[in-house]
């Protein structure tokens, strides 16, 4: 049978799909935060889904037109000063336990941890989605698009892929950055769940933060610059800004603000009030 061309959906059904697929990603989540690891998986599907655009493919944050222009909730650790040694796995913390009937550490999903040192200013998608997040001990930077593809494409969120990538392999068996999980239950060595589950914290806070329903339709309460904060650009203050967003330069491009990092002086009142 000859198939008929296929018809552009109504943005009405669009907005049913982002209200399905949030609901989706919650359960998901909840069922994560219970206990149910392999969750990650239909976390990592979710995120696709919303997020991910291919060439065959269009996201469904995309379709809405609210994708590049959300402000992204950025929970990574910050930066230390050089000399400082930074130690951390990325999006993740190591929670161990001590004493008598300690049963070891393992990797997890800081949530909503108030550490100041993962408060950030809102980044734009294209650094969000691709900025390095983790680099692994033999020197692989990886970006929390390349956590969510691994587990959605490779792991068997959406399938199961007979190759796989040999960073996945890597990043799959834990130990960065000199911290080594000590467990043994082999799912504690894998930081690629609770880092997918904090992705999917980050994305949900944003959506909650800046995602307004208005007569049915979807709208961005206050749009960031699309534009990556690495853009080398040359403009005067007042000419429009070159993401199409119609606002002057000044107004828009130039109040991104980058992800804040730690300064040594900060550190060492950090030290000094500890002792
Ligand atoms: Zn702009």
């Amino acid at each position: 049978m000859k198939r008929e061309p296929k018809v552009p959906v109504d943005a009405k059904v669009l907005v049913n799909q982002y209200v399905s697929q949030c609901e989706l990603l919650r359960r998901a989540c909840v069922g994560f935060d219970e206990g149910s690891d392999v969750e990650a998986l239909n976390i990592a599907v979710r995120l696709r889904v919303l997020l991910h655009d291919t060439k065959s493919s269009k996201s469904l944050l995309g379709q809405l037109q609210i994708k590049d222009r959300l402000p992204y909730v950025d929970t990574l650790r910050a930066e230390m000063p050089e000399p400082v040694i930074v130690i951390g796995s990325g999006l993740c913390i190591i929670e161990g336990t001590v004493g008598p009937g300690a049963s070891g550490s393992r990797y997890k999903a800081p949530l909503s941890d108030e550490d100041p040192y993962r408060q950030h200013p809102p980044q734009a998608f294209v650094d969000w989605w691709r900025e390095h997040v983790l680099t692994s001990n033999s020197g692989k930077s990886v970006s929390r698009a390349d956590f969510v593809l691994w587990l959605a494409n490779e792991a068997g969120g959406a399938h199961v892929d007979p190759s796989h990538d040999p960073a996945h392999l890597e990043f799959s068996s834990g130990g960065f950055d000199g911290l080594q999980v000590v467990s043994d239950n082999e799912i504690d060595h894998n930081l690629l769940f609770p880092t997918v589950r904090q992705i999917a914290y980050e994305l949900e806070t944003s959506l909650t933060n800046s995602v307004a329903f208005q007569d049915g339709e979807i709208a961005i309460v206050d749009p960031i610059c699309s534009l990556s904060i690495e853009s080398k650009l040359k403009l005067g203050r007042n000419d429009q800004c070159p993401c199409g967003s119609g606002k002057k330069y000044k107004l828009c491009f130039l109040k991104r603000r980058p992800r804040r990092k730690i300064s040594i002086e900060e550190l060492h009142a950090e030290m000094d009030a500890a002792v």
